[in-house]
């Protein structure tokens, strides 16, 4: 493009790239615009003139960066996530289709709804997970009377059984799954070891 005289009255208007520039781009506030692309810019007072054909060029490079940065959000989230919960429990709680979330973890989907749930789970997996499924229940319990319940899944976390520990929530929060379902022999042994009563006498 031309360079022009800046309103300012003090600098040249011409196309510049460098780094460290950031923009609100959707939902993210501060997302890096790309080094390589150029924007005209001042070079006295900074102003940046973008007109309908560089705004088409910067919301391009844009999309990328945000898809790049969403993807790398969900992989922490779901990283974070992973000790405490299963993707398929995880997926159910949210009334996810199956393998939803590998679709979003791999950038093929972009949510930003989704992203936003997984990611204030992640901040506190155990108490925000177990919180929001009580406040899915038609009749959530309240605090006091939730913290009174026992904490089933204490010690088969600490036993570092994830898959185990998965059946056991899944099992005990699944009302439709048959009696006979909910007392998983793996469960009852570790209930034994870690000398919790098993709930079902195997
Ligand atoms: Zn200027």
């Amino acid at each position: 493009m031309k360079t022009f005289k800046c309103p300012c009255n003090k600098g040249e208007v011409r196309e510049v790239a460098r780094p460290g520039r950031r923009t609100h781009f959707r939902n993210i506030p501060d997302l890096e615009i790309p080094a390589d692309v150029s924007i005209p810019t001042c070079s006295a007072c900074g102003e940046e003139w973008i007109d309908e054909e560089v705004a088409a060029r910067l919301d391009d490079a844009m999309e990328e960066v945000y898809r790049a940065v969403v993807a790398a959000k969900v992989e922490g989230a779901i990283r974070d996530l992973k000790p405490f919960i299963a993707q398929r429990d995880l997926e159910q709680l949210l009334d996810l289709s199956g393998g939803y979330i590998s679709k979003v973890k791999s950038g093929k989907e972009t949510s930003a709804s989704l992203v936003s749930v997984l990611m204030l789970l992640a901040e506190a997996p155990r108490q925000r997970i177990d919180a929001l499924r009580n406040l899915w229940m038609a009749e959530p319990k309240e605090e006091a009377e939730r913290a009174s319940l026992p904490d089933e899944s204490q010690w088969t976390v600490s036993a570092g059984m994830e898959m185990v520990v998965h059946s056991t929530r899944a099992a005990e929060r699944t009302p439709s799954l048959p009696r006979k379902g909910r007392q998983g022999g793996a469960v009852i042994r570790i209930a034994q070891q870690y000398g919790a009563e098993p709930s079902v006498a195997a």
